[in-house]
């Protein structure tokens, strides 16, 4: 912990010089407490794939069995790698996010056209989990921005709303304009979240059901990575839930300027 100024009784500015330090003293200490909590989170999370990895080539070198046994082993083995690669892509991501050394594109993106891939490429998924998946998205929808990241959010919260929905529930993306603001909503009838796990969702490592995320292969950074992407495009991000009744993930982004579509339009076009 750092520790404080003692503030003096004389001199008004002295003083709140003073207490203005102590402030930024105390949030200093807050983001060395949340970076400590986060590299014991990771700590921990890497040790979970890495002890199954172990154990399961364990197994392997101590009985003599059949060849299918260890088929099932390097199968296992295969998935808990990729778990483990999953979990150290995200955790580069956060790391040059932190640095500050994440570089973004800014080129116009179109996000009506960005939703309408992200559910094809996500149709699969929703196939195999017996989920209904829509798009609405029919008006242009321009944004300025990073075209690969913002498919990423996009696929990230489609994924989380398959994952999170029971066969025979409904995801549907829409996109559109609104009080000049371009509007992306992630919507599903799934298994909703609990209001006093509402507010952290978007935390690091933060699971309202750790075993079932970790069942669907969750890393528990996507909604995280999420956040800092939109956040970095000058949007907000926000979610509204309910249980059992299912959940909107609602993105807000600044509208490009298209050339020839501002109000001077009209003037121009005589
Ligand atoms: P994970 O990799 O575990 O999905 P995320 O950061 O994407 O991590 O999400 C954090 C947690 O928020 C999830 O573990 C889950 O508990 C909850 N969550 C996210 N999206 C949804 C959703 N659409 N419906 C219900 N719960 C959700």
């Amino acid at each position: 912990l750092t520790q404080r100024v003692p503030v003096p009784r004389a001199q008004d500015e002295v003083q709140r010089l003073a207490l203005t330090f102590n402030e930024m003293l105390a949030s200093l200490d807050a983001m060395f407490a949340r970076q400590r909590r986060f590299t014991a989170d990771a700590a921990h999370e890497l040790r979970t794939p890495v002890a199954a990895i172990r154990s399961l080539a364990e197994v392997a070198l101590s009985e003599r069995s059949e060849p299918e046994m260890y088929m099932h082993v390097l199968q296992n083995i295969t998935s808990e790698s990729e778990r483990l690669g999953e979990l150290i892509r995200d955790l580069l991501v956060l790391a040059r996010a932190d640095e500050g050394q994440a570089s973004f594109e800014h080129e116009p993106v179109r996000l009506d056209l960005l939703a309408q891939g992200a559910v094809a490429t996500m149709e699969h998924l929703a196939q195999e989990r017996a989920v209904h998946l829509s798009v609405q998205a029919r008006e242009q929808v321009q944004v300025m921005g990073d075209e690969a990241r913002l498919i990423q959010v996009v696929l990230n919260l489609v994924e989380n709303a398959l994952v999170y929905t029971n066969p025979g529930g409904n995801v549907t993306v829409e996109t559109g304009i609104e009080q000049e603001r371009a509007i992306l909503r992630v919507r599903d009838t799934g298994i909703g979240i609990a209001h006093e796990h509402l507010p952290h969702v978007f935390e690091r490592f933060y699971r309202t059901d750790k075993a079932r995320s970790r069942a669907a292969g969750g890393t528990g950074l996507g909604l995280s990575i999420v956040e800092w992407i939109i956040h970095t495009h000058g949007g907000t991000i926000d979610v509204q839930s309910q249980p059992e009744q299912g959940s909107l993930f609602s993105i807000s982004l600044p509208l490009a300027r298209l050339p020839g579509a501002s109000e001077g339009e009209g003037d121009t076009a005589k």
